[in-house]
């Protein structure tokens, strides 16, 4: 069964079409600008090895998007299927899918429903998503869609994880409490996690990193994620690429006093101007600089920002460890976890040894690959495996339209 899988953001919709048999990418692409002057599709044919092709052409809107991509795929020259007949099913991104959606669903007006009154949870990112579903709808009338939540994998946490210190009546009446994201990451990871340590899924205690400009960790205990960094919104947990994570809730208020901000202000600045880009004083919220910048004898800004990056996720690592009450491996993932050795080995060296973790240096250098980075026998093995988030989109598809 060939896959679409569809993720779209307010301005962007990035694709894959995937053959859930061989699990093979056939094509992929973004859209980019949509809605804005300059928009563009960055198309490559996979299975072919053709090169990319760029066309550029004004979106308007996302219908319009999803018509350049379905005209790609099915174009004489570079397209990949004869007709869109060879699509038979769409899985779409769905990032908030409240207290409502535990797993993934094949997308009924009601279900549609229930995510657009998910939206308040996020406003930014529930409406866009669901833009892309109408699209779809609009130009595949007929095709069966899924919808893949960014939250679902963690509804397994229990009340005691997900649960904030603040009066119960804010959960009962407003649905305050954390959700968390990144959950088909989470997933994917896990799973592959506990086939590197050739042990069965449900036996296993496994942390997840994943490390990318947005970052957040998890807890998997025996299949089940028991509690994960992020919150309410994906702004709890992990000092980011641009996202504060975890602060005294009260610096807000002074900020406020201090520097005469408004509400919506300071938000922007916990979102998009703190995490490492803050820290490092602005100079970059791209790792490869400041890991260029960590490396440069006598500096303090790379030093101060990588410190405090890893400090704050081997805290983590170490709360889940106690959470799970023992941990067999210890996963690395996504832009960061993948690609990055020195903050994998800022972590391990620094704050894990205890446990009896050590990393292998060679191991550690390699890059592209699922790995077991760790030579303890005993203790924790620490693993990097590259997410796929896609693939977790089409299996799930293909699972619910079959
Ligand atoms: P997101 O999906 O949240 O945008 P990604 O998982 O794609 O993020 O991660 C992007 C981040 O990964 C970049 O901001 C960069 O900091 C980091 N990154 C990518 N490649 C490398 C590399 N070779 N070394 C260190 N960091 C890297």
């Amino acid at each position: 069964m060939n896959v679409l899988v569809i993720n779209c953001g307010s301005s962007s919709l990035k694709f894959q079409l995937i053959d859930s048999t061989s699990e093979n990418v056939i094509a992929k692409g973004l859209c980019e600008r949509i809605g804005i002057e300059g928009s563009r599709l960055v198309y490559t044919p996979v299975v072919s090895g053709g090169n990319k092709v760029i066309l550029e052409e004004a979106m308007p809107d996302h219908t319009k998007a999803v018509q350049m991509v379905l005209d790609a795929l099915t174009n004489a020259e570079y397209g990949v299927v004869k007709s869109l007949s060879e699509i038979q099913a769409v899985g779409h991104r769905i990032v908030h899918g409240g207290e409502k959606f535990a797993s993934s669903t094949l997308l009924t007006e009601e279900v549609i429903e229930g995510i657009k009154e998910c939206s308040d949870l996020a406003p930014l990112h529930n409406p866009a998503n669901l833009v892309g579903i109408e699209a779809c709808r609009k130009l595949m009338p007929g095709v069966p869609m899924v919808g893949v939540f960014d939250t679902a994998f963690h509804q397994t946490m229990p009340e005691k994880a997900y649960l904030y210190g603040i009066p119960y009546s804010f959960y009962k009446e407003h649905k305050i409490r954390r959700y968390g994201f990144h959950g088909t990451s989470h997933k994917y990871v896990s799973q592959k996690a506990a086939e590197l340590l050739n042990k069965p899924y449900d036996q296993c205690k496994i942390i997840v990193c994943h490390l990318g400009n947005g970052a957040s960790v998890s807890a998997v205990s025996n299949g089940q994620c028991v509690d994960t960094s992020m919150g309410l919104t994906p702004l709890e947990g992990l000092i980011m690429g641009t996202r504060s994570g975890d602060i005294d809730p009260a610096i807000i208020e002074f900020i406020a006093n201090k520097e005469g901000k408004s509400l919506g202000e300071i938000m922007k600045i916990l979102n998009k101007e703190s995490g490492v880009l803050g820290l490092s004083d602005g100079l970059s919220s791209d790792f490869r600089d400041l890991e260029e910048a960590y490396l440069k004898e006598g500096d303090v800004v790379g030093k101060r920002t990588l410190e405090a990056f890893c400090y704050r996720v081997a805290k983590y690592i170490g709360s889940y460890a106690v959470a799970m009450n023992g941990v067999d491996a210890i996963c690395f993932t996504a832009g960061v976890g993948e690609n990055s050795p020195i903050v994998r080995n800022i972590i391990c060296e620094n704050y894990l040894q205890f446990m009896g973790v050590e990393v292998d240096q060679e191991l550690n250098g390699k890059r592209g690959q699922d790995l077991i980075i760790s030579k303890n026998e005993n203790g924790p093995k620490v693993l990097v495996i590259p997410t796929d988030e896609e693939l977790m989109i089409a299996r799930d598809t293909t699972e619910l339209v079959k």
